[in-house]
């Protein structure tokens, strides 16, 4: 059977110094676990349009469509914000997961024993925290017609947005997290404003109707998004899965994400359709950008990207044990104290550099065997 393939996109900035800690911890699974990935490399973001003069070539394009995962650094960076934003390394991204229709992203929330001081919340709020949002990312207000700032009667303007869900978009989002519940803790809270939304309300019998007919072992909460939102800084912990549409999914997930501590822990995951090998379209990233202000000193916490390899291990290639191996790496090198520059509070620690953080992963990896 062939390998598993990967692309990796390092992107800019920090991306590439991240994106050099991952390559370590995917060849040390090469040499010591026997599970070899046919990796290739190519460009993405500002550094695709230095040489090619667009963020994403087509051939990158066909690329991606044709690997089991994507694993993406970040994109972007002051030297491109004069670009025209038809070129603009964004753009790069938003036409990967279009293209890829990557309609469900994985947000989890997990928070290390080690880490749970760097909390605006109290430790036993969030120490030991583990769930998972996920947010429907290709449909909703942000891409709902009619859109635009037009001129209304009375010679003022008027801004339009349009939030717009069909069944079909919202039925195979739930099964999204349906199917992550069941490989976890088994509950689902779907979160939407049915009291002042008719597609709330359409989003809420949708879930029900995928929840009765298809995972009625998974047990289904509603809740509204206001509440939820309130809910998940009061006790985080009651919840395992959260769905939700894709406005108050980039809310609901960024405040949850703020449980855990420091950007540079946080990873990613957009699904869409199996394909023929049974494995989704995936895409893998940091939720962190490309931090021009630290880029090339050496100081860029790569945790986050490589617990996007994590995800990847789990829901790309279901290699669930693997994937809690690298996660457990991490705990342990925490625990031990070292610290890159992002992670250094009040409590101090070791201080290490972006490749001495993946040097200690990788040797806290080769202790779990
Ligand atoms: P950012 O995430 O790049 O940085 C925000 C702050 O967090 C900075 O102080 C940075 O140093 C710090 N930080 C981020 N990641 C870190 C890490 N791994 N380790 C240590 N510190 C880290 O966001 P920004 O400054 O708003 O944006 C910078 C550039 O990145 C912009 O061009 C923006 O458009 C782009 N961006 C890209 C993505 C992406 O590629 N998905 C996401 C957000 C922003």
């Amino acid at each position: 059977m062939a390998n598993p393939s990967i692309l990796i996109l390092a992107g800019d900035g920090i991306g590439p110094e991240v994106m050099a800690e991952v390559k370590k911890i995917i060849g040390w699974f090469g040499d010591r676990r026997g599970i070899a990935f046919d990796v290739t490399e190519d460009l993405v973001g500002g550094s695709a349009y230095d040489v090619h003069g667009t963020p994403l070539t087509d051939a990158t394009m066909a690329k991606a469509q044709a690997v089991d995962a994507v694993l993406l650094g970040a994109v972007g960076g002051p030297k491109y914000d004069v670009l025209d934003f038809s070129v603009k390394p964004e753009r790069g991204l938003l036409r990967l997961r279009k293209e890829m229709d990557l309609y469900s992203n994985l947000r989890p929330a997990q928070c290390f024993d080690a880490l749970a001081d760097f909390s605006s919340l109290k430790r036993d709020v969030v120490a030991g925290l583990d769930i998972m949002i996920v947010r429907e990312l290709t449909s909703g207000v942000y891409f709902g017609e009619p859109r635009g700032i037009f001129p209304d009667n009375e010679g003022g303007r008027v801004g339009v947005n349009t939030q717009r869900y069909t069944t079909d978009e919202i039925r195979r989002v739930a099964r999204s997290a349906f199917e992550l519940a069941r490989r976890r803790g088994n509950k689902v809270c779907s979160m939407e404003k049915a009291n002042v939304m008719e597609s709330g309300i359409l989003w809420r019998e949708e879930v029900q109707w995928v929840h009765d007919n298809e995972y009625p072992d998974v047990e289904l909460s509603h809740m509204y998004a206001d509440a939820g939102a309130m809910q998940l800084v009061r006790w985080p912990k009651q919840f395992d899965v959260i769905v939700t549409d894709n406005l108050f999914g980039d809310l609901l997930s960024d405040c949850a994400a703020m449980l855990t501590g420091s950007l540079g822990m946080l990873p990613s995951a957009s699904l869409g359709a199996p394909t023929e090998s049974g494995r989704p379209k995936a895409l893998y990233e940091p939720v962190h950008g490309s931090a021009p202000d630290i880029a090339g000193q050496g100081k860029a916490n790569p945790i986050a990207c490589i617990l996007s390899f994590a995800m990847a291990l789990r829901y790309s290639f279901d290699m669930g044990e693997e994937a809690t191996r690298v996660e457990r790496a991490v705990e342990a090198v925490l625990a031990d104290g070292a610290r890159t520059a992002d992670l250094m509070g009040p409590e101090g620690g070791v201080p290490v550099s972006t490749a001495g953080m993946g040097d200690l992963i990788v040797k806290a990896l080769e202790a779990s065997l």
